[in-house]
C-alpha cells in the first residue's frame, strides 16, 4: 500500500472536473511548505510570504 501517496491526495479535491489544490504551496520555500489561509490574504509561517488575494470571493456560492 502507498502510505504517502494516499495522504497526498488530501491536499487536492475535484471540483467541476478540475484538480483543485486545496492549499497552496510557498513559492519562497517550494513544495511541502503551505500557505495559510487568511481572510484575503495567504501568508507562510515560514518566511513570511504574503500574498493577497485578488480574486473576489463568491460568497453566493
Ligand atoms: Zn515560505
Amino acid at each position: 500500500m502507498a502510505e504517502g501517496e494516499k495522504s497526498k491526495r488530501h491536499l487536492y479535491e475535484v471540483k467541476d472536473d478540475k484538480l483543485v489544490r486545496l492549499r497552496q504551496e510557498c513559492p519562497k520555500c517550494g513544495p511541502g511548505i503551505f500557505l495559510a489561509k487568511h481572510k484575503d490574504r495567504v501568508a507562510c509561517g515560514r518566511c513570511g510570504y504574503t500574498e493577497f488575494s485578488t480574486q473576489k470571493s463568491k460568497s453566493a456560492e
